[in-house]
C-alpha cells in the first residue's frame, strides 16, 4: 500500500497553523481513507455523488465530507442529508437548490462560491464580474439554509510558478473586496480555498486557509 499516513504527515508539516487539509479521496478505496483517518484526519473531499455515497455509508460518522466537484443540481438532493460543506458553487441556480434542500434536511449546509481564473477553457466556476453580480443582487441573503463560507479556485495546471501565484494572488485580492464589500460583519465568510498536490506550497504563501489535496497523499488514481 502507497505510504498514506507518512504522505499524510509530510503534507500536515507543510501547513501553517490555521491552513486546514481537504484529504481528496476520489477514486481510492475505503483502506485508503481509513489510513488517513487512523492518523486523525476528519475532513475528505470527493467529487461523485454515487462514490460518495458508497463511502458515506460505510466509514465512520464523524468524517465531514466536502463536495469538491461540479455539482448537478438534480443531485443536490442525494447529499443534502449528511454533506459538511459544497466547495465549488457556480450558479444561482445551484445555491438556490441547495438551500432548498438544505431546509428539508432541517440544515444549513456550508458553501464556497468557485472563481474561474486559470487562463485554461473550462465550463466550470464564476468570472469575478459574475461572482460580484451574483453578490450585488443581494437574493444569497434570502436563503437561510445555505451559509456562504468563502472562494474556492484552481490555478491553471502549468509548470510556470509564477502565473499560478499571480492568479492565487488574484483570488486572494478578490476575496478581500467581497469581504470588504459584502460579508464584512460576517465571520464565517472567512475560507479561501485553493492548492492541490502540485501547488500547495505556493497556495499557503498566497493566503489560503484550505488546500484540497488528492496525489500526494492517496497516490495516483486509477479511473
Ligand atoms: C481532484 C481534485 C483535487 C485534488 O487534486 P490532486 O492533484 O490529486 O491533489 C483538488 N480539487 C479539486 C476540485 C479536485 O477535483
Amino acid at each position: 500500500m502507497y505510504d498514506v499516513k507518512g504522505n499524510l504527515h509530510k503534507v500536515l508539516s507543510d501547513l501553517p497553523d490555521g491552513v486546514k487539509l481537504v484529504a481528496v479521496s476520489k477514486f481510492h478505496t475505503n483502506e485508503y481513507l481509513l489510513a488517513a483517518y487512523e492518523e486523525g484526519q476528519r475532513v475528505f473531499g470527493e467529487s461523485h455523488v454515487q462514490e460518495l455515497k458508497q463511502k458515506q455509508q460505510s466509514l465512520p460518522d464523524d468524517i465531514e465530507w466536502h463536495f469538491i466537484g461540479h455539482l448537478q443540481t438534480n443531485k443536490v438532493k442525494y447529499i443534502a442529508p449528511y454533506i459538511s460543506m459544497i466547495d465549488a458553487v457556480d450558479s444561482m441556480k445551484l445555491l438556490r437548490e441547495i438551500n432548498k434542500q438544505a431546509m428539508k434536511n432541517n440544515r444549513v449546509i456550508k458553501v464556497l462560491l468557485e472563481l474561474h481564473i486559470a487562463e485554461e477553457e473550462t465550463k466550470y466556476g464564476l468570472t469575478l464580474d459574475a461572482c460580484r453580480e451574483l453578490l450585488a443582487a443581494g437574493e444569497w441573503r434570502e436563503l437561510k439554509n445555505v451559509q456562504i463560507c468563502g472562494l474556492m479556485m484552481m490555478a491553471s495546471y502549468v509548470e510556470d510558478q509564477e502565473q499560478i501565484r499571480r492568479e492565487m494572488m488574484m483570488a486572494s485580492d478578490f476575496f478581500d473586496e467581497v469581504k470588504a464589500r459584502f460579508f464584512a460583519d460576517d465571520d464565517q465568510f472567512c475560507e479561501r480555498s485553493w492548492g492541490m498536490s502540485h501547488d500547495y506550497p505556493i497556495a499557503v504563501q498566497c493566503h489560503s486557509t484550505m488546500v484540497r489535496v488528492g496525489t500526494t497523499i492517496f497516490g495516483p488514481r486509477v479511473y
